[in-house]
């Protein structure tokens, strides 16, 4: 177990503005006794039982004025979130006193957390690693229920367990190429080949399957993005209130879902749909229009998914092909508008019409529904999580990448693992193998934190909120 950091940090861990209570935390090797020096309780600090709890006083020292009534949480290195002295001090959750208290322990040498030097210091201590300390943000921002599950999959070591394992592997059989290398006698290589072919295929094998949940995991992460297409009146306006007025508490909630922005969140069961674009439908005008067909491209182009909608009471027209013609190659589902009106727009002509158009070949879904009446939700809610994710991700034991910096490392590995075996299949010498073994082996260990440069490390952290 590593030391104490030197320098002893405080941040406050809950949200700014007024509440019930705010939490004010210290950790380092001085933590304990900084903070019994401000204290005023009928135990000192240093005689706790580590994970106790104590009411008291925070007191100014010099002074002896009370700042505010207090409960101090105690838990000693090394068994704490950051593996140092750790004091949680609650408060009352006005900005004021906690001001007053954090200016307290300023006074005395402790010195303000940078973002997330908290969950950094867990990483130095070698209590997580990477990927867990990117889980722990993924966490705090998760969305719905899907991305909270598959973050605390993440915190709980199992994409670091996969990882460990590839990399233990490359290393057992470079080691072995470099014994036999230098101790011909005793390792032989005769038929080594063959054997490290298996080998290699199972580890890319491993690392391409890891990759192909990349798409499922950032969806599950971030939303599905999701652009509203369709020529004007069809009720582009109506399905975008009704998605957002069944949800309406819940989007409120979330900063920047304001209702001026391009992008709104909309909870459906457990899926999340990130609705980018949805500031030119409001004003109910031609999207396309509004925001210009380049800016309308683009968002379709970088969308996960298209609800394109049609008016099912009126025959298409040369707008609706024009729009259709936008669409090729997305995932689209179509959502015949209007249900409650007489319909002359069938769902299979339509997609014949559809495939026609784009050239696309494969079916896509037609749903009928009525943005005036509600109906049709249900059947979009589950044709969405057909479409986007393979089951609960409770009942699969499938690891999740949700983060583009694992992507890439991942990438990186599985390119030095096409020249080990093209060098393999080409009969050139062990040594060799081994130079792109071990680049195979430092991009896996970027994933966690192993191999990671310092300055990318202060980066990743530089994200994490305050406090944390
Ligand atoms: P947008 O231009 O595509 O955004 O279309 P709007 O949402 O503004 O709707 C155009 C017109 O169609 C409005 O008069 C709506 O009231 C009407 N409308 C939208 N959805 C429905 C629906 O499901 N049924 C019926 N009967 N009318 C609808």
């Amino acid at each position: 177990m590593k030391p104490m950091s030197e320098d002893t940090i405080c941040g406050i861990a809950t949200a700014s503005g007024r509440s019930a209570i705010g939490m004010i935390r210290v950790s380092g090797s001085d933590a304990i006794r900084i903070c019994d020096g401000i204290f005023d309780g009928k135990k000192c600090i240093r005689d706790m039982e580590t994970f106790t709890a104590a009411y008291g006083h925070i007191v100014n020292p010099d002074t002896k004025d009370p700042v505010d009534e207090v409960i101090v949480l105690v838990m000693k290195h090394p068994h704490t979130y950051t593996t140092e002295d750790t004091v949680e001090i609650s408060t009352h959750g006005g900005p004021f006193v906690i001001r007053r208290i954090m200016d307290l322990l300023l006074s005395r040498g402790v010195r303000p957390a940078e973002p997330g030097e908290f969950t950094r210091r867990a990483y130095m201590g070698g209590r997580i690693d990477m990927t867990e300390a990117e889980a722990v943000m993924d966490v705090i921002s998760a969305e719905s229920d899907r991305a909270l599950k598959s973050s605390l999959q993440q915190l709980s070591g199992r994409l670091r367990t996969e990882i460990t394992e590839l990399r233990d592997t490359i290393l057992h059989e470079t080691a072995f190429i470099e014994a036999a290398l230098d101790d011909p006698e005793n390792y032989s290589l005769d038929n080594y080949d063959l054997k490290l072919s298996v080998i290699i295929d199972e580890v890319y094998d491993r690392i391409e399957k890891l990759l192909l949940t990349y798409d499922e995991g950032r969806v599950l992460k971030n939303g599905i993005s999701t652009v509203i297409a369709g020529k004007p009146n069809v009720g582009k306006s109506s399905i975008l209130n009704l998605l957002v007025g069944q949800d309406r508490a819940i989007v409120s909630d979330i900063e920047g879902t304001t209702r001026d922005t391009l992008e709104e969140y909309i909870h459906l069961g457990s899926t999340v749909l990130k609705l980018i674009d949805t500031a030119g439908i409001r004003e109910t005008e031609d999207v396309v229009e509004k925001i210009g067909v380049d800016r309308a491209r683009s968002s379709i182009t970088d969308a996960d998914l298209i609800l394109y909608i049609v008016d099912g009471s009126e025959d298409l027209s040369e707008q609706d092909h024009f729009v259709m013609s936008q669409l090729k190659g997305k995932k689209v589902i179509m959502l015949i508008n209007k249900s409650d009106l007489d319909m002359v727009i069938d769902r299979d002509k339509l997609m014949a019409d559809y495939k026609k158009i784009t050239g696309d070949d494969s079916d896509i879904p037609g749903i009928y529904i009525s943005a005036k009446e509600g109906t049709g939700l249900e059947e979009l809610r589950s044709t969405i999580e057909d479409m986007f994710f393979r089951g609960d991700i409770d009942f699969n034991n499938q690891i999740y990448i949700t983060n583009t910096r694992h992507k890439a490392s991942l990438l990186a590995a599985l390119d030095s693992l096409t020249r080990v075996k093209d060098s393999i299949a080409a009969g050139m010498g062990e040594d060799f193998y081994t130079i792109d073994m071990m680049a195979a082996y430092e991009s896996l260990g970027e994933i966690i934190g192993e191999t990671l440069e310092d300055d990318l490390a202060d980066k990743i952290f530089k994200d994490f909120c305050m406090g944390k």
